[in-house]
């Protein structure tokens, strides 16, 4: 099974991407976690190109392409082996971040995304868990986090809010394999919530 985690930056996913990754393994399951951009040695070099340095040093076009040649590595190198392995793979970010991020923010790319998606990956999650949470809450909670590298973190509150509605739209034009969980909530109740919605669909 293939299960990824959504959300702006600050959400959790992170943090319930791990905690879902314990969870399951002391169930007797055998999990690989991984995380987007990067989760393979090449597809971290390329995280490194476009996530450090000059913001604007790629065009939006060729930033999708880099996103897309990175998941191509990751699937190639890490997913489909560990799938076919018959291991759980629980991914922090996938395809689902660059139809928002790279799909949205620097105008309407989202057809490219779908497109090249299509040709190079054609691979959808089994299950998304889309973290939820008012950014705000989400941006204090990013910049209160040690190490922490968001480029986006000078987003302005109303991109943020696009792409948390952004998100939610998502999940509905995706809705079977989608689930809103509600990120407001402790780290504690977010994580049962989380679980219970994966032994479901495991189950
Ligand atoms: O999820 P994580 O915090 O590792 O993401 C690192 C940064 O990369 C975040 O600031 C996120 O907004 C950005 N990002 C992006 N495009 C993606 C995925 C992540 O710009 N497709």
């Amino acid at each position: 099974r293939f299960i990824t985690f959504e959300g702006i930056d600050g959400s959790g996913k992170s943090t319930q991407a791990r905690r879902l990754a314990d969870a399951l393994r002391a169930a007797g399951h055998a999990v690989v976690l991984t995380r987007e951009p990067g989760g393979s040695p090449g597809a971290e070099e390329i995280r490194s190109l476009v996530l450090e340095g000059d913001p604007d040093r790629w065009s939006a076009q060729t930033e999708i392409l880099l996103f897309t040649a990175a998941r191509r590595d990751h699937l190639e190198r890490t997913i489909e082996p560990a799938l076919a392995a018959g291991k759980i793979v629980i991914c922090d970010r996938f395809v689902d971040s660059t139809r928002m991020y790279q799909g949205l923010s620097r105008g309407d790319l989202r057809a490219l995304v779908d497109t090249l998606h299509d040709l190079m990956i054609g691979r959808e999650p089994d299950l998304t868990l889309l973290i939820d949470l008012d950014p705000d809450t989400g941006l204090t909670r990013a910049r209160g986090r040690q190490g922490h590298e968001e480029r986006f973190e000078d987003f302005g509150p109303d991109l943020q809010q696009r792409m948390r509605a952004g998100f939610r739209a998502l999940a509905r034009e995706f809705a079977p394999r989608f689930r809103i969980i509600d990120g407001a909530r402790t780290e504690e109740e977010v994580a049962r919530d989380v679980f219970s919605v994966v032994e479901q669909a495991l189950a």
